[in-house]
């Protein structure tokens, strides 16, 4: 899963490129829901917050390391395809 690091500027713009709802605001900035994001894997070649972001605010969340065989399982989880 991806983080995003508080350099975030509530730009607004990475919520609605995510595939997966997995991005809304929290308390102060942006946050990442890490049980819903798959790095886009399922969806897209690249993660597309990361694309997005006007200043490269999102990094890996280390707490969250995951393969790429994990982040197709979680995918096929939340689009009730496993
Ligand atoms: Fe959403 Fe993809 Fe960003 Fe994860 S990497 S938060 S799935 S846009
Ligand atoms: Fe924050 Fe980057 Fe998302 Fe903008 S695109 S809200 S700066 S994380």
């Amino acid at each position: 899963a991806l983080l995003i690091t508080d350099e975030c500027i509530n730009c607004d713009v990475c919520e609605p490129e995510c595939p997966n709802g997995a991005i809304a605001m929290g308390e102060s900035i942006y946050e990442i829901d890490p049980a819903r994001c798959t790095e886009c894997v399922g969806h897209h070649d690249e993660p597309q917050c990361k694309v997005v972001c006007p200043v490269e605010c999102i990094e890996f969340n280390p707490a969250w390391r995951e393969d790429q065989d994990q982040l197709m399982d979680k995918y096929r989880l939340l689009t009730g395809l496993l």
